[in-house]
């Protein structure tokens, strides 16, 4: 397993899903995690978790489209633990409707947090990590930021304005030590895809190569290896993990594997 001993990461979305994995999997590999989302029991008690297993975890209460409260979460961290190794901006939320019924704050809500919560996070991040001359940055997005789909417009704008994001901060920071990099994700197995219809979801299985839905592990693993030293020369990308999702999207016919 790649180690993270002595870094110090900051995981956002850390309450459930995919952020609470990467907390633990950061943890088990041997970072200090700091545990942010808003609700305060559930990030309580994973960084209980984690230090009762023998880990490092702390936790901090941040709406992170408060860019205020979120920038003094950054300064505050890398004031206390002395630097900042890695920022996980994972924390995103979905509002979903037909773009002739979308309101407008459906559409703010999910940028807010989606793309403009990322921005505060990396543009505070980026101090610490520039005085260190070293540091991660991951950004998960979506294959959806790739492809679109209907009744996501607002969320497919939320990760490909994402993607573009950390491609142009990518290019601002490389000669510093720090890279950045995107997870895109396609179907895992969260509260967030809990809610699509057994409809949908049997369609989405049938244009999965693999015929496999994700678990939170599966991206933890691949942020694992995009927070360690050894992916030193990788900046700049955006890393599906989607079981071949969208690679083959528009070619695969499910009859013919049948
Ligand atoms: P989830 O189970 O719904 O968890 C979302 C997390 O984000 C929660 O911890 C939530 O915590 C936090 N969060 C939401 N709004 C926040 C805010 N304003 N401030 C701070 N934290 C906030 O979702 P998930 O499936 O784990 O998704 C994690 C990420 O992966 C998201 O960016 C999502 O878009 C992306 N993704 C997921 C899938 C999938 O299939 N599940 C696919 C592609 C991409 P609180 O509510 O406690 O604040």
């Amino acid at each position: 397993m790649f180690s993270l001993s002595d870094k110090v990461a900051i995981v956002t979305g850390a309450s459930r899903g995919i952020g609470k994995v990467i907390a633990q999997v950061f943890a088990m590999a041997g970072a200090h995690v700091v545990c942010v989302a808003r609700s305060e029991d559930a990030i309580k008690s994973l960084a209980d978790e984690i230090n009762a297993n023998g880990g490092s975890a702390s936790y901090v209460v941040c709406d992170i489209s408060d860019g205020e409260a979120f920038t003094t979460l950054i300064k505050d961290t890398a004031k206390e633990q002395g630097k900042l190794d890695v920022l996980i901006n994972n924390a995103g939320v979905t509002q979903d409707n037909l773009l002739m019924r979308m309101k407008e704050e459906q559409w703010d809500t999910v940028l807010n947090i989606n793309l403009k919560g990322a921005f505060h996070g990396m543009k505070a991040a980026i101090r610490p990590m520039m005085k260190n001359r070293c540091g991660r940055i991951i950004n998960i997005t979506s294959i959806v930021g790739l492809t679109g789909n209907p009744g996501q417009a607002n969320y497919a704008a939320s990760k490909a304005g994402l993607i573009g994001l950390s491609q142009s901060v990518a290019k601002e920071v490389a000669t510093r030590g720090i890279t950045v990099n995107c997870i895109a994700p396609g179907w895992i197995g969260t509260d967030m895809t809990d809610e699509l219809s057994d409809e949908v979801k049997e369609q989405f299985l049938r244009r999965i190569p693999a015929s496999r839905i994700g678990t939170p592990e599966d991206i933890a693993h691949a942020a694992l290896f995009l927070a360690s030293d050894e992916a030193e020369m990788i900046t700049g990308f955006d890393l599906r993990v989607d079981a071949g999702a969208i690679s083959r999207y528009w070619l695969w016919d499910p009859g013919a594997a049948e």
